[in-house]
C-alpha cells in the first residue's frame, strides 16, 4: 500500500464491513478490519500505538496512512455540575462544539451534539444562530464527537441528543448515516437518541418514513405563528398548521411520543394565555412539554431577552399541565456557568 502523508483518511466513521474491505484491499486478513473496528468504537483508541493485537510493522503503516479522529481539541471547559464543553477544531479549520451532561437520575451520560457548523436559521435568542452557517458536517465527524469524548473522558456515553449547532434536519443524508453508525458501531439504541429540529417539514416527514425508534424534539417556542416566526424565523416557510400535521405523522408511522421543546422568554411567550393557547394547539398531539428557561448568551442578541422570574416559570407549567393534561417539565439547567446550555454554544476560543 502506498504511504499518504499529506491527507490521511480517518478511519472513525466507518463500518465494521467498510473496514474489512479497507483490510482486504490493503491485503490484510479481514480479521484485521474486526479489530480495528472493535478498537475505535469499542475500546476507543486514540493512537494506533495502542493497538496492541497489531504488529510493529502493521501500526506503522496505519499511523503513516489514515488517522483516528477528525477532530481536533480546541478547547475544554468543565462545569461545577461535571458538564463538559468541547471546542473542536475541524479539518478546515471551521469550528463545532459538543457538550457532555450527567444525568443524576439515570446515572449515566448524554452528549449534545452538533450536526453543523453554525446554522442558517437565526433563532434571536440562540448564540449558534448568531454566528450563521459555516458549513455541513459529514457524518463521521458528527460520530467522531461521541467518540472524541468517550476517549478523553473514559467513560461510556449513554444517550445522544443532536442539539448542538445546526439544524440536524437540514443535513439530513449525513444525520441518517451518522445514526446508523452509533447505533451499529458505538452500540447506543435508537431509543437513546434525540433529533431537535426547528420544524422543516418535508423532513419530518422523511424522517418519520425512515420509521427509527428515534425520539424527535420539536423546537416550537410560541403556540401562534406570529411569536413563533419572530423566535424561529424558518415557520415563516413552515407554517403551524402544516408542521402539526408533520408532527401527527411522525407520531402515526414511528407511535414514538414528540418532546415539544419551549424556551420560556418574559414578555414575549410567557404569558398565562400562552400556556392555554399551547394546551389547545397540542391537545391532539401524543407529547411531552419542555420549558426551557432562556440562558442568555453573550453574543449580540437583536434585542433584549430576558429570562422569566421562576414563579412566573412555574405558574406558566401549572396552567399548561391543568389545561393540557400532558406531562410538562422544566428543564434542569447544566453547564451555564460555562456557556454550554441550551442555546449557549458559540465557538468561544478566549478563556
Ligand atoms: S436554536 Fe437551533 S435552529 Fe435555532 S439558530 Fe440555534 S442551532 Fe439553529
Amino acid at each position: 500500500m502506498t504511504t499518504n502523508t499529506h491527507n490521511p483518511t480517518c478511519l472513525s466513521g466507518l463500518s465494521e464491513p467498510e473496514l474489512i474491505k479497507l483490510t482486504e484491499k490493503m491485503n490484510w486478513p479481514s480479521y484485521k478490519g474486526k479489530q480495528l473496528h472493535s478498537w475505535i468504537y469499542k475500546k476507543w483508541a486514540s493512537s494506533f500505538d495502542e493497538m496492541s493485537d497489531f504488529s510493529l510493522s502493521d501500526r506503522k503503516i496505519l499511523g503513516e496512512n489514515f488517522t483516528l479522529s477528525t477532530l481536533k481539541l480546541s478547547k475544554k471547559q468543565e462545569s461545577k455540575d461535571k458538564t463538559i464543553k468541547y471546542l473542536w477544531e475541524l479539518n478546515d479549520k471551521k469550528l463545532v462544539e459538543s457538550v457532555r451532561m450527567f444525568m443524576e437520575d439515570h446515572d449515566s451520560y448524554s452528549a449534545c451534539i452538533s450536526s453543523q457548523a453554525g446554522c442558517a436559521i437565526g433563532c434571536p435568542f440562540c448564540a449558534t444562530g448568531a454566528i450563521g452557517f459555516k458549513r455541513n458536517l459529514k457524518s463521521n465527524e458528527i460520530l467522531d464527537q461521541i467518540l472524541a469524548i468517550q476517549r478523553d473522558t473514559k467513560e461510556r456515553i449513554n444517550n445522544i441528543v443532536f442539539m448542538g449547532q445546526g439544524e440536524p434536519l437540514l443535513n439530513y443524508n449525513e444525520l441518517i448515516k451518522s445514526i446508523k453508525l452509533i447505533r451499529e458501531s458505538i452500540n447506543i439504541g435508537a431509543r437513546h437518541i434525540t433529533v431537535s429540529t426547528s420544524g422543516i417539514v418535508p423532513q419530518i416527514k422523511k424522517l418519520a418514513d425512515e420509521k427509527l425508534q428515534i425520539t424527535l424534539a420539536l423546537s416550537l417556542h410560541a403556540p401562534d405563528q406570529n411569536t413563533r416566526e419572530f423566535l424561529v424565523p424558518i415557520s415563516r416557510k413552515y407554517k403551524m398548521k402544516e408542521l402539526l400535521e408533520s408532527l401527527y405523522y411522525y407520531y402515526e408511522k414511528t407511535k414514538r411520543r414528540i418532546t415539544i421543546e419551549y424556551v420560556m422568554l418574559e414578555g414575549i411567550n410567557d404569558q398565562i394565555e400562552k400556556a392555554k393557547e399551547l394546551a389547545d394547539l397540542l391537545r391532539n398531539l401524543h407529547c411531552h412539554i419542555n420549558l426551557i428557561p432562556y440562558n442568555p448568551t453573550d453574543n449580540n442578541a437583536p434585542l433584549e431577552l430576558k429570562r422569566p422570574a421562576n414563579n412566573k416559570i412555574y405558574k406558566f407549567k401549572e396552567v399548561l399541565e391543568k389545561t393540557s393534561r400532558k406531562k410538562v417539565t422544566v428543564r434542569q439547567e447544566r453547564g451555564t456557568d460555562i456557556s454550554a446550555a441550551c442555546g449557549q454554544l458559540a465557538n468561544q476560543l478566549g478563556p
